[in-house]
């Protein structure tokens, strides 16, 4: 969804609402609903969905509901319906008092199949699942007509009634739409309304032993809560004559709800995970990672733990837009979205991973300088703190090489960096483990002038590091994502294997000795930092005191950015 200015969205489905604003119809009324059905987590896919109908109502005075489409009794719980609500809200959308569910319903769907069986337009069929299924025919060849069709209204009340009453096995009866064998459209092939299911609701519990069918209760729903725009994604296309055929064959009380429409656009898909609840779930289930909240899944929980922002989420379903066609989008358009936004917001601190242990040698015992570091250059309100700088200090592994490469800016013996916000220092000597070869610390000297304010501060040395004061330095846990699957389209059967042989070995590095500036000893859970030269990290959920644990969202580089750049 593009925007042109403050609050109207650019795109089809804002058009055809326009149009329906313009001719009055439903009175000028906009109402969409956001419905998910609670047999998982909340995924991205979902939030573009949140996003497109919250934000359709929102810039066009209207309402939006949240309604949870519960019509299938076995898999539904309600931690997942606890997950949905928590998280529609974070992402800064509100349901107000309209929050439903499609069971709260039953009754009134009920009386609506009675009607249809009135008016002719429903029968109870009492051929077997298989039967039915070899009755409707396929794409090439019409379906025959069930022997049941012609029942008399009278049995067919009869008969619904009893089945309502629990007198009827499961399976081996339902509750059929008389609309057309021949259609060449399979959904309207006397579509199954009931079936009979002795099943646990969580809202209902054993009250109904017939459940409606999805493209039953949908129509309904929406008509029943007056929506006027009914969004949906694309592979509804096919049964948008049955939802208008449901609507236009009950009597339901049109002049006061107005009438729904049907509309689908493309869904989400992203590149390097998959997004089926089916197989999220089994993720979780299996234990392939930690839960629905894993910072690695595309979950709406997880992306928040990971320490995505609501803004960037938000930002990135507006960029992608809303189409007819199926697509898949680059999840480096998640990330740029990410780093845009903290960009402005994320206090810049040092934090070194993979810690190597320096002593400059030249440095008093004991002396701590508290020296002024910038909090953020993007933002000239940020302001500055206070590092302690002292005579053992932490910089990264990776800033030393013993044996360096000509294009190596950074320290190796004899050769100088600077300290980022403090001094230069040059390396004198390396102490090794003799056993194994391993660097154990290294001694350098610094230069006392090279502060900046002191007589050589704008002396130049090619390579700038960061790192902490040993001291001072709070220990942490970082965990190091990388993407969740090895192949871009884990579902992409082409491919050969099952999808959960895709999964990425290397999607999760745990870094156990991490040293952090000691700002950063009370950071609480999520909150955002930008460690230098390193990335975006967020404080995760299971961090404490005792033991702080933050988790990188996304590294600095952005190559998201680059391919635009590439392309203009
Ligand atoms: P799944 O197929 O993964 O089980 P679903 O579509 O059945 O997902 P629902 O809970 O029924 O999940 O979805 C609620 C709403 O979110 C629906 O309107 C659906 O169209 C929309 N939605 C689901 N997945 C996506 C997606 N990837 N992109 C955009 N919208 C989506
Ligand atoms: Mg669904």
């Amino acid at each position: 969804m593009n925007t042109t200015n403050a609050d109207l969205p650019v795109n089809f489905i804002q058009n055809i609402i326009k149009e329906d604003r313009e001719t009055g119809k439903n009175q000028g009324r906009v109402h969409t609903r956001f419905p998910p059905e609670p047999n998982g987590y909340l995924h991205i896919g979902h939030a573009k969905s949140i996003c497109l109908n919250f934000g359709l109502a929102l810039a066009n005075g209207g309402l939006c509901n949240l309604r949870f489409d519960d019509t299938n009794p076995s898999k539904e719980e309600i931690e997942y319906v606890e997950s949905i609500k928590a998280d529609v809200k974070w992402l800064g959308f509100d349901w107000d008092e309209r929050m439903f569910y499609a069971s709260d319903y039953f009754e009134e769907l009920y009386r609506f199949a009675v009607q249809l069986i009135k008016f002719g337009k429903a029968y109870v069929c009492d051929l077997s699942p298989e039967e039915i299924r070899s009755y409707r025919g396929t794409l090439t060849e019409k379906g025959k007509d069930s022997p049941y069709r012609n029942r008399s209204i009278e049995e067919n009340l009869d008969l619904f009634q009893r089945m309502r009453a629990g007198e009827f096995e499961d399976g081996s009866r339902v509750l059929r739409a008389k609309i057309d064998m021949a259609s060449p459209n399979l959904n309207m092939r006397d579509p199954v309304l009931y079936r009979i299911l002795r099943a646990h609701h969580h809202r209902t519990g054993d009250k109904w032993c017939i459940y409606p069918m999805y493209d039953y209760a949908h129509p309904l729903s929406d008509a029943l809560e007056s929506i006027t725009h009914s969004v949906c994604t694309l592979e509804f296309a096919d049964h948008r004559p049955l939802y208008d055929w449901v609507i236009e064959n009950v009597d339901y009380d049109s002049h006061l709800h107005g009438r729904p429409r049907q509309i689908e656009f493309a869904r989400l898909n992203l590149n390097y995970t998959v997004m089926s609840k089916r197989k999220l779930r089994e993720l979780v289930e299996q234990s392939y990672v930690d839960g629905w909240d894993d910072p690695r899944m595309p979950t709406i929980s997880g992306l928040r733990r990971r320490g995505y922002t609501a803004e960037s989420i938000r930002d990135f379903c507006e960029r992608i837009g809303v189409a007819k066609r199926d697509s898949v989008v680059d999840i480096a358009l998640l990330e740029h979205c990410l780093r845009e936004d903290l960009n402005h917001r994320a206090p810049r601190v040092m934090a070194v991973l993979r810690p190597l242990k320096i002593i400059i040698d030249n440095y008093p015992e004991g002396q701590v300088e508290w020296l002024e570091a910038e909090n953020n250059p993007e933002n000239p309100n940020a302001g500055t703190r206070k590092i302690p700088f002292s005579r053992v200090l932490y910089i990264e592994q990776e800033d030393f090489m013993e044996d360096p490469p000509k294009k190596f800016f950074r320290l190796a013996p004899g050769r100088e960096i600077r300290l980022k916000s403090a001094y230069i220092i040059k390396c004198e000597k390396l102490v090794k483990n003799e056993e194994n070869g391993e660097i154990i610390e290294l001694h350098c000297s610094y230069d006392p002038d090279s502060k900046s304010g002191g007589l050589t501060a704008g002396r130049k040395v090619k390579g700038t590091s960061h790192w902490v004061s040993a001291e001072h330095a709070v220990r942490a846990e970082v965990r190091i994502y990388d993407h969740l699957f090895v192949n871009e389209n884990p579902d992409d059967e082409d491919e050969g294997s099952d999808y959960k042989n895709k999964l990425n070995p290397q999607s999760r590095e745990i870094l156990g000795s991490c040293m952090l500036e000691p700002g950063l000893a009370d950071a609480s859970p999520g909150s955002h930092f930008q460690f230098l030269r390193q990335g975006y990290f967020c404080v995760d959920t299971d961090s404490s005191t005792e033991k702080p644990v933050f988790n990188r969202i996304v590294s600095l580089r952005d190559t998201w950015a680059k391919v635009q750049k590439g392309q203009k």
